[in-house]
């Protein structure tokens, strides 16, 4: 089955939709049982989508979970109110005292937060390495590796990673890898073909795809399903039925969605290729991303988000050109159907075992669905404002 039947197709078992087209939303806490036996036949399958209590799920959990498992690969999805905790908990499913972590040096802010501000607290040591290290990753494995994160391309400077190196030398050492995909979103890049253990997902971002859901996802191969299932069972981990049922209404249009963000922000990138303003262009298609032969090896396609450095400036007219947006609102959870743009003038700041040389600020852009024309017009007066103010400072 090709990947758009797929899209249409996952998770719509007549188990989980009674006959109609959409699994129905099925709030529950407690699950009632008449008989003896059919409360002991339902904790006996627990673990096989099978009712037993709210928090471990309803039908409208497991359709999205198989939905998920059967778009991005491996033996089963976890649930998470957010990404955030998807990644956390997919983490701590795994580590205990003592214990050592590689962590990618572009990690998504609030994973380093995790790392140094309660990993640190358990006594799990994390080491940052450089998003392009490759094969350089065995050196940096210690005995009491466990974890080896990555996250493709990175958050804000968009390195792509070198994944099946990374994950073969992992594996050598018994470490499981990890991987944030959100911006492959399970569509555009399939992480179990290229050695990743478990992948996580905000799907807040392009599965939910209208900003109006917080959800996280954790699918993982055989090996390492079990335990990250349990785990979050454990630790009390569940999601709103109407949220899933959102997320999962989002899914059936994920393909057309990532296939028109793909096109206006390949125009909208190559046209501030040509901008006097502009410096890099980072974002992943173009080979002056670093790790832009990764995408071009492992990915089947791109989206809406990128990053471009500019080569002048100062705050008071990045300032003017932000302000000066109207289709570009500044916010943080890309994925959505609307454009954003947010100004970075301290990448340092979140960055430890790399070093970030670009002399001007950053700005990151998410391209929605508006017209292009009308996105590119509002960069181009945002960039007037910001000449004016540059020319006055
Ligand atoms: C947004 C994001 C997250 C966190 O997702 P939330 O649902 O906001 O907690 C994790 N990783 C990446 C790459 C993200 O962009």
């Amino acid at each position: 089955m090709k990947q758009d039947t797929k899209i249409v197709t996952a998770g719509r078992k007549t188990k989980w939709t009674n006959g109609v087209v959409n699994p129905s939303v099925t709030r529950a806490s407690t699950v009632v049982f008449n008989t003896v036996a059919e409360m002991n036949n339902a904790l006996k399958n627990r673990n096989n989508q099978t009712m037993v209590y709210g928090r471990r799920g309803t039908t409208t959990a497991f359709a999205f979970s198989d939905a998920m498992t059967e778009l991005e690969g491996g033996a089963g999805c976890a649930l998470y109110p957010s990404g955030t905790a998807a990644i956390t908990n997919a983490i701590i499913s795994f580590v205990k005292s003592g214990d050592h972590i590689l962590m990618v040096d572009s990690a998504y802010e609030p994973t380093r937060d995790y790392c140094d501000k309660i990993l640190a607290k358990m006594g799990v040591e994390t080491t940052y390495y450089d998003p392009l290290i490759g094969a350089g990753i065995e050196a940096l494995i210690q005995p009491n590796t466990v974890i080896v994160f990555l996250e493709s391309p990175g958050s804000i400077t968009m390195e792509v990673q070198d994944v099946p190196t990374i994950s073969a030398i992992a594996h050598k050492h018994d470490c499981i890898v990890m991987l944030d995909n959100t911006w492959g979103a399970g569509i555009n890049f399939k992480p179990f073909d290229y050695g990743v253990d478990i992948s996580v997902q905000a799907a807040t971002k392009y599965i939910v795809g209208h900003s109006d859901v917080m959800l996280g996802t954790a699918t993982a191969t055989e090996k390492y399903w079990p335990q990250l299932r349990d785990n979050s069972y454990l630790m009390g981990q569940c999601t709103s039925p109407d949220d899933l049922y959102l997320a999962l209404r989002g899914i059936r249009t994920i393909g057309v969605r990532l296939k028109q963000h793909q096109q206006s922000a390949l125009k909208v990138a190559n046209w501030l290729k040509g901008r006097p303003e502009v410096d890099t262009i980072l974002h992943p298609a173009f080979d002056s991303c670093p790790g832009h032969e990764f995408f071009k090896r492992d990915f089947t396609g791109s989206n809406g988000l990128f990053s471009f450095t500019l080569n002048c400036g100062n705050r008071e007219a990045l300032t003017a050109f932000l302000d000066g947006l109207t289709h570009f609102k500044m916010g943080y959870s890309w994925g959505g159907f609307e454009s954003l743009v947010l100004g970075i003038t301290s990448v340092d700041s979140i960055r430890s075992a790399t070093k970030w040389t670009a002399e001007f600020p950053l700005i990151r852009l998410h391209i929605g669905l508006e017209d292009v024309d009308d996105l590119i017009e509002d960069l181009e007066q945002g960039f007037e404002l910001f000449n004016q103010v540059l020319a006055d400072s």
